[in-house]
């Protein structure tokens, strides 16, 4: 018997996010397998479009009431192209838990596992850098408005409050402390007086961080330095929108979505899922990337922050590195030929096998 077990929610959702959550798994079943003095009870939960053809409501109470109550959430992906509310958007029961839950910051931690991946060459030095994006605010703060699309205009307005951007800034600052001690603000402050705001109150919390140095880039510069010189950087903080831009651009830097972990992550709640959606081209398949899907479970096991725990994830990212390491150890995204379930295989026995 397990000294502790942590209640895990489990929403696997829409197209290819059962088959990648099916492999999260069976990477977290290996790490038990090593550190049985910890063990991590699933409980899953319907969630999504398909849930929401089945019963009306993408996120029945019942599964919003499971992900409070657990210790952590596992996700899958949600929505389907096909299947939109009246207004014309998607579902997207994963954007309404981070607001219900209050998960202000969402970690994309982007690394390169394997050059190969990557379609930047030569690279001048390690790819691993972290994205914190605010995620409650930001100009998806519009995103409940409908349009009229009689009218002659429509609008949205970018919310920028300095509760929840000292709350984004300050733990990017924290996570900076224990990585190479640099903090790069993205934003738009030569043109929106909200984006000046934003880098005001950024200043303001630097300020408390004399051991942390800061660089500020405007968006676009930033953009173009992810292309040139994505090296240079170590965590990037920014608005919403800009964060849901610019974290699929530097997922495509290391092979693509599907080599995207993240986490949306509050005061007392969080959320891990791969950073992609359920990705309807290749539903079905059976050759879904699962390594975002697997770094995920990897970064919920560093939140739950217990040495079992801590050590849990060191062991998924060392498989993972290994794995990675022979470029035919992937699925067609990241050019290999295995499915999603022999390269999960393939993870959960290094996992299995490799030394801590
Ligand atoms: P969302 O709006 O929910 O972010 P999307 O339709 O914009 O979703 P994704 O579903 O993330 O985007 O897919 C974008 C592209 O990346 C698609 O071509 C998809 O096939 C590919 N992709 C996404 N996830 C994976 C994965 N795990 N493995 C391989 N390819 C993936």
């Amino acid at each position: 018997m397990p000294e502790r077990t942590f209640e895990i929610a489990v929403l696997a959702g829409d197209g290819i996010g059962p088959d990648v959550t099916k492999e999260a798994l069976k990477a977290l079943a290996a790490v038990v397998g090593r550190i049985p003095s910890t063990g991590y009870h699933f409980t899953e939960h319907p969630a999504g479009a398909g849930e929401y053809l089945l019963h009306g409501n993408p996120l029945p109470d019942a599964t919003l009431e499971a992900c409070r109550e657990a210790d952590a959430t596992l996700l899958g992906a949600m929505g389907l192209p096909g299947v939109r509310w009246p207004s014309g958007t998607e579902m997207t029961p994963q954007i309404d838990l981070r607001e219900v839950l209050d998960l202000y910051a969402g970690l994309r931690p982007i690394r390169l596992y394997n050059p190969a991946h990557s379609p930047l060459r030569p690279l001048s030095g390690p790819l691993d850098f972290v994205i914190y994006r605010e995620n409650t605010e930001g100009l998806f703060a519009s995103r409940k408005n409908s349009a009229d699309f009689t009218a002659p205009e429509a609008r949205d307005t970018l919310l920028v409050t300095r509760h929840a951007t000292e709350r984004i800034c300050r733990a990017a600052f924290q996570m900076a402390s224990r990585r190479r001690r640099h903090v790069t603000l993205v934003d738009k402050a030569n043109v929106l007086p909200s984006m000046a705001y934003f880098r005001s109150v950024f200043d303001h919390v630097a300020a408390d961080f004399p051991g942390v140095s800061t660089s500020r880039f405007y968006v676009d510069a930033a953009a173009l330095y992810l292309v040139k010189d994505p090296c240079r950087f170590d965590m990037m903080v920014m608005e919403n929108m800009f964060g849901d831009i610019l974290s699929d651009l530097a997922a495509g830097l290391v092979g693509g979505m599907g080599m995207a972990p993240s986490g949306d992550i509050g005061g007392g709640h969080a959320v891990f899922q791969p950073s992609h959606g359920s990705a309807p081209d290749i539903a079905g398949k059976g050759i879904a990337n699962p390594i975002a899907a697997i770094l995920s479970a990897a970064l919920m096991l560093e939140w739950l922050d217990t040495p079992d725990s801590l050590r849990g994830a060191k062991l998924i990212h060392r498989a993972v590195e290994l794995v990675c390491a022979d470029p035919a150890n992937a699925t067609p995204d990241i050019g290999g030929a295995l499915s999603t379930s022999r390269l999960g295989d393939r993870i959960a026995r290094q996992i299995e096998e490799c030394p801590e």
